[in-house]
């Protein structure tokens, strides 16, 4: 008998991406996932089960063999760590840029810059790789709300075609990382199920590289 695998999306844009790329690997949901209210679906292979988490949970899940294997933004691994985690494939979807951003021209009031972002950790780092002294304010959602609002100077954030910046009459100003989802696998899981992992990596990894080739 095959162990069922236990695959965790992240559900939102990168689950739109995602769907389309694992049915070209032959995956499909046996049931819509955008209707469902269901969060554990069966699938068109026999023991592939779909769990739909947000981002910042599929590591969790991942890291501690609830699921076996994940998709996840880098942005997600790069604040929250990849420990206990393998990361065999860069699934070249939900492309972005991870960045920070403010008003043209700078509105720094005092000695230190205040940054605003939900990335906490990647702004701490950056900042101080800079050599720049700033205070980092936690926010769940709606960063470019803060310097309008004059919570903070700057905002760290994800950037893709830059019109929620320019509709908030702000700009990029530095380029922290290229982000994409990843493909990450649980390292005992790796071990234990071992062919049906690396068959689900091979089957992407061709669905990735067939959607680079020109047509
Ligand atoms: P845009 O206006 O196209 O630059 O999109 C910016 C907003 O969309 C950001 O505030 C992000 O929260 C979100 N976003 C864009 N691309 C992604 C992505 N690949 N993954 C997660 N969120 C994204």
């Amino acid at each position: 008998m095959t162990r069922s695998l236990t695959i965790a999306l992240t559900k939102g844009r990168i689950l739109k991406e995602t769907l389309p790329l694992f049915a070209e690997a032959g995956i499909e949901p046996l049931e819509d996932i955008f209707t469902s209210r269901r969060l554990l679906f069966d699938t068109t292979v026999d023991g592939v089960k779909l769990v739909i988490l947000r981002g910042s949970d599929v590591p969790t899940y991942v890291r501690h063999g609830a699921a076996d294997v994940g998709v996840v933004g880098k942005d997600i691994l790069l604040e929250f760590g990849a420990e206990g985690l393998y990361e065999p494939l860069d699934l070249a979807i939900a492309k972005c840029r991870l960045m920070t951003a403010g008003f043209a021209t700078a509105r720094t009031a005092g000695p230190r810059l205040r940054v605003a972002s939900k990335f906490v950790n990647i702004a701490r780092q950056h900042y101080a790789a800079q050599g720049i002294q700033a205070d980092i304010i936690k926010l769940y959602g709606a960063m470019e709300l803060a310097p309008l609002m004059n919570l903070a100077d700057e905002i760290v954030d994800i950037v893709d075609t830059g019109n929620t910046l320019t509709a908030n009459g702000m700009v990029p100003l530095g380029h922290i990382a290229d982000i994409s989802s990843r493909l990450v696998v649980n390292k005992a899981a790796m071990r234990t199920r071992h062919r049906s992992i690396e068959k689900l990596i091979y089957d992407l990894s061709q669905a990735v590289e067939r959607r680079d080739q020109p047509s």
